[in-house]
């Protein structure tokens, strides 16, 4: 049982221009706290998680190396309800430490994906304001999802 590690920080939305308070941009990863309940951390703090917490949270893009994790995960525009993606980067610790250094909006393109080390398992076509063609370019730059 695990629940969800909620990321606070300011996010730019790029369908209403607004920037999100740091607690409101409802940015999180499903499976990613280890304890029961939600916890939030803001850029600076560091959080437990394990591997199996990383395995429920997000698929896998690709191995990483020299301590540094980027995270791309969902969130949502409080103002239009916008679903938008943020890339949040992690520092290692050691052992199953890791701190939280920052989070930036950005598209969700093959680009994006391609200096990512995880991917939200909160992907959900349906809600993406994207051409077919665009989700095909994704779906190829993206390992099945099991
Ligand atoms: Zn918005």
């Amino acid at each position: 049982m695990s629940d969800a590690l909620w990321f606070f920080a300011k996010l730019e939305c790029a369908a209403c221009g607004c920037v999100t308070a740091e607690d409101a941009a409802r940015l999180y990863s499903d499976g990613l706290n280890p304890g029961f309940g939600d916890e939030a951390r803001r850029i600076g703090e560091s959080f437990n998680a394990g591997e199996e917490n990383f395995r429920d949270a997000y698929v896998a893009l690709r191995p990483w190396t020299e301590g540094r994790i980027r995270i791309v995960e969902r969130w949502e525009c409080p103002r239009c309800a916008r679903i938008g993606w943020a890339k949040i980067e992690l520092a290692h610790e050691g052992h199953t430490w890791y701190r939280f250094l920052s989070a930036e909006a950005v598209d969700l393109t093959p680009e994006t994906l391609a200096d990512a080390h995880f991917l939200s398992r909160r992907l959900d076509f349906d809600v993406l304001d994207l051409s077919p063609d665009a989700i095909a370019a994704l779906k190829a730059s993206i390992p099945p999802m099991d």
